[in-house]
């Protein structure tokens, strides 16, 4: 036998991806194991689709599986596979040289990061040879599915291999490597047990270590919908989420064009970053033909979709990408993009058929959505239409579309209202909805202090303008363009004209700089006052926030220019118009008294101090009238 070994030399490239990958102190060096089991389940692929069509006989019945073997004594390490297997040409061809003929710059690239990092060169998935990083030799019997009399290939990763004759092989490859000293943890069970569990769960075919099947879940995404029982989909997703719970949406997609995707996304029913479990990692992997590229990927959906779970599988990536140079892969870009606006349309999908189910869905996940509109400008015209907000035209309890707010608006009405607020009740009870409610104008309330910002971002919806009812110089439908209504709207008993004029003249100079100006209010029905915003961007929620968040008081005080506005037909204000005359001191607390109070229902800080202070101050007057 031995006067048929043949020795060969490495191609001139190869040698270079030797020495680099053999040369290169190695921390991520688990991978090459990815990198013989990925090789070990091409080749049963492969046989798998030609079975489809040649009716090969030759070993036929040999079950389709990658068995890895290992022996801690002798420190060797074995994957067997019962794939296509290679002839003795096919050994020198795909052995010999370097597969990557596609990628032309693939050495030098793959030098280059060496020499920067050689961590990286693991990102650059150099294949069979990156067995070379923890063997000492590496043997290769194989024999073709064909037949043919079975080879094997032997190499100290050197200059040269040999190939030689080696008969009572089965179909398939046997890999045996001879561990390094360094390397010797490859011979051992668990070690195995533990990369292939990370890497290679989802190989489509049973990996068994020692005999032990130890690939549970199966690449369930590339099958077809109708296959995939409703308990393997759960099981799958308490796999890759490493969860507990069940998941709320499963979207299952396969697409050919743009994008060769097969995706397959879940979403939690915990939000366990609000439950202060701190800030979530991206929860879907990225892989090439079920290999994995990019475990928690970060480029493959955006970070504002981190509470998603699944798998993205796109065969139009190479499998050698490096994960740092997926941040700016056009093709990894262009599949993000694909992706996040079907997962957003299949969400509005979800919405449509189950408006309770998506406002579940809504009231633990929104955050994130509107954390997508305040943050990422591609995607907000999609969030739009998946943001919910009470409504003073909805039950309690009961969110809607914007959309919905949309068809029911009145005729003369082109803008969207909304309000923030603490609590339905509170902004119900408060000075700003007096008017909507007066003229049946529906308003959104929005309950959460991020949501100003989520509409003030937005700006606006379906061509009308967002606008919160805390701003100044409101003109609510029937007031714009009709100048009667407008009168009407001031009851008959209000203050004559001129005395509204100058006492808020002389109240603007009791405040000074607390605000702009004071005006008369053509909004008010009872409270006697309120405060506006002059700033359009600006809401009192976006100013607590802000200054919750420690912002400048330069800033605040330039975004945050206020106007009061008094209700002239309100009996405090009247008998105002006359305690000034009577007794300014006491009248001028009254004012101080009205601003802070409008403050606070504004959800605004005052100086409580001074406000109880004063406050004792009117009461005492007040006891000493009666
Ligand atoms: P790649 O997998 O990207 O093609 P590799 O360096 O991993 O590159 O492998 C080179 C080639 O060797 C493969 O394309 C395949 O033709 C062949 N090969 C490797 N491992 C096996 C195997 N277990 N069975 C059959 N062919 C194999
Ligand atoms: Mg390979």
């Amino acid at each position: 036998m031995t006067s048929k070994v043949e020795t060969k030399q490495f191609q001139a490239e190869t040698r270079k991806v030797l020495d680099i990958v053999i040369n290169s102190l190695y921390t991520e060096r688990d991978i090459f194991v990815r990198e013989l089991i990925s090789n070990a389940a091409d080749a049963l692929e492969k046989f798998r689709h030609l079975s489809l069509t040649e009716q090969p006989e030759f070993d036929a019945h040999m079950p389709l599986e990658i068995n890895i073997d290992c022996d801690d004594k002798k420190h060797t390490l074995t994957i067997t596979d019962t794939g296509i297997g290679m002839t003795a040409e096919e050994l020198e061809t795909n052995l010999g040289t370097i597969a990557h003929s596609g990628s032309g710059n693939f050495l030098e690239e793959l030098a280059e990061a060496a020499q920067k990092d050689v961590n990286l060169i693991g990102q650059f998935g150099v294949g069979f040879y990156s067995a070379f990083m923890a063997a000492e030799k590496v043997t290769v019997q194989t024999r073709s599915w064909d037949g043919s009399d079975g080879h094997e290939w032997q190499s100290d990763g050197g200059g040269t291999y040999t190939i030689s004759p080696c008969d009572g092989l089965h179909r398939g490859t046997k890999i045996i490597i001879e561990l390094k000293e360094d390397a010797h943890e490859y011979g051992q069970k668990f070690t195995l047990e533990r990369i292939i569990k990370q890497y290679s769960t989802f190989i489509p075919f049973p990996v068994k270590v020692e005999g032990k099947k130890v690939n549970t879940v199966e690449a369930i995404w590339t099958r077809s919908k109708s296959e995939i029982s409703e308990e393997e989909y759960t099981e799958f997703y308490k796999f890759i989420g490493n969860a507990i719970d069940e998941p709320t949406y499963r979207l299952h997609f396969a697409a050919d064009a743009p994008l060769a995707i097969n995706a397959l996304l879940f979403v939690p029913k915990e939000n366990f970053e609000s439950m202060g479990m701190g800030r979530m990692q991206p929860g879907v992997n990225l892989y090439c033909q079920k290999v994995l590229i990019d475990q928690h990927s970060e480029n493959i959906l955006p970070e504002w979709l981190r509470f998603v779970k699944g798998v993205v599988d796109s065969e139009d990536l190479p499998l050698n990408i490096s994960r740092q140079s997926l941040q700016d892969n056009a093709l990894v870009m262009k599949l993000r993009r694909v992706i996040t606006k079907r997962f957003l349309k299949f969400l509005a999908e979800e919405a449509k058929k189950d408006a309770d189910k998506y406002q579940e869905f809504w009231k633990t996940f929104g955050i994130f959505l509107k954390e997508g509109v305040t943050t990422d400008f591609e995607f907000q015209a999609e969030l739009a239409k998946l943001l919910r907000f009470e409504s003073s035209a909805a039950e309690p309890g009961v969110m809607i579309s914007l959309a919905e707010y949309v068809e029911r608006m009145k005729e003369d009405q082109d803008k969207i209202y909304y309000i923030n607020g603490p609590s339905r009740v509170a902004i119900e009870n408060g000075p700003y909805v007096e008017m909507f409610t007066k003229r049946e104008v529906e308003i959104l309330y929005t309950l959460e202090p991020i949501d100003d910002f989520v509409l003030s971002h937005l700006g606006e919806f379906d061509g009308k303008k967002l606008v919160s009812a805390d701003q100044a110089d409101l003109r609510l439908p029937e007031t714009t363009d009709n100048a009667d209504a407008e009168k009407e709207d001031q009851p008959k008993d209000s203050l004559p004209e001129e005395i509204q004029q100058s006492l808020c003249k002389w109240m603007k100079e009791i405040l000074g700089e607390k605000v702009k100006e004071v005006k008369p209010s053509t909004r008010l029905v009872d409270s006697p006052a309120m405060i506006v915003n002059v700033d359009g961007m600006m809401t009192s929620s976006m100013e607590r926030i802000m200054m919750a968040q420690g912002a400048p008081e330069e800033q605040l005080a330039m975004g945050g220019k206020k106007d009061m506005e008094i209700n002239p037909a309100s009996p405090l204000i009247k008998k105002l118009a006359d305690l000034r005359v009577k007794n300014q001191d006491f009248a001028k607390d009254v004012v101080q008294q009205i601003f802070d109070n409008a403050m606070i229902q504004a959800g605004l800080l005052v100086d409580p101090q001074q406000m109880v202070k004063r406050n004792y101050r009117i009461l005492e007057q007040m006891a000493e009238e009666k």
